[in-house]
């Protein structure tokens, strides 16, 4: 099984984070065709206890939640029936509302977070929700009391808004270490997904997803849902098959995140996004 990850689908955002809308009609089209695709809640169900999931299964998610979801992507999940799940930055639903400063390319005007509302409707329509944390940092770079705080304080402010358990942790950028693993566990959550470049060791606050970025069209979905995918992309070969491809546009070692620039393979480094 592939758990996906993708972010805005968004004509006018010129950003990795942006898939276009036609595109992701295409990538559902398919998905629906050749793949059976589950709800996270039973895909996490599914899950062994090494981490592993089920072959030939796909789940979709979406980090940040960008009110592209309601306006694009949510005519297209209906139609296609695929099952959902998206992860909120809480701040942005708080009175005074945090504005999108966690992405690295320039972000437009136009670029808005859901309201209440639109998750309301949302819901109404299958959508289920997640956190994604409050304030969107890198939890590795936080105290061992502010990442609690933050982990804490987004469960409370969903749950109150949602009125239901709220157990799913996607990590900001993927970024997460054994104290952090540690910490969502003690702020109530019961799976936490990442978005390894690297090999991970998989578990219930690791669980492997796939980025999906602009640019990238129904083949390199193909690829990214294959059952090899993710041990190649992060396994041995990734360093040979990315020296092949030549460095990341940044060219830092630590640089993560599958961008569009990512090849048949996923395997050529780019910025880490999301
Ligand atoms: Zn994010």
């Amino acid at each position: 099984m592939t758990i996906l990850c993708y972010h805005a689908i968004d004509t006018a955002w010129s950003s990795p984070l942006a898939v276009r809308p036609d595109a992701f009609a295409a990538h559902c089209a398919w998905l629906a065709a050749h793949r059976r695709l589950v709800d996270l809640e039973e895909a996490v169900e599914r899950m062994g206890a090494s981490g592993r999931l089920p072959r030939r299964t796909v789940a979709v998610t979406f980090d940040d939640g960008f009110a592209s979801l309601y306006d694009e992507a949510l005519r297209v999940l209906r139609d296609h029936d695929v099952p959902a799940t998206v992860f909120l930055v809480s701040g942005t639903l708080s009175s005074e509302p945090q504005s999108v400063d966690w992405v690295d390319t320039p972000v437009p005007d136009t670029l808005r977070t859901l309201t209440a509302d639109q998750i309301a409707a949302m819901r109404s329509q299958g959508i289920r929700f997640g956190s994604h944390s409050h304030t969107h940092r890198d939890l590795t770079s936080l105290t061992d009391q502010e990442c609690l705080a933050d982990l804490t304080t987004s469960r409370g402010i969903l749950e109150d808004l949602l009125e239901e358990p709220v157990r799913m942790l996607a990590y900001p950028r993927g970024l997460h270490d054994e104290r952090v693993r540690r910490l969502a566990a003690r702020a109530g959550f019961t799976h936490a997904f990442a978005l390894p470049e690297r090999r991970e060791q998989a578990g219930p606050y690791s669980i492997p997803r796939v980025g999906i970025y602009r640019g990238n069209g129904v083949r390199t979905v193909q690829v990214k849902v294959s059952p090899w995918y993710l041990s190649v992309r992060t396994g041995r070969l990734a360093p040979v098959l990315g020296s092949i491809r030549g460095p990341g546009r940044n060219g830092r070692a630590d640089h993560r995140g599958d961008g569009p620039g990512a090849g048949r393979f996923g395997a050529r480094h780019t910025a880490r996004f999301g």
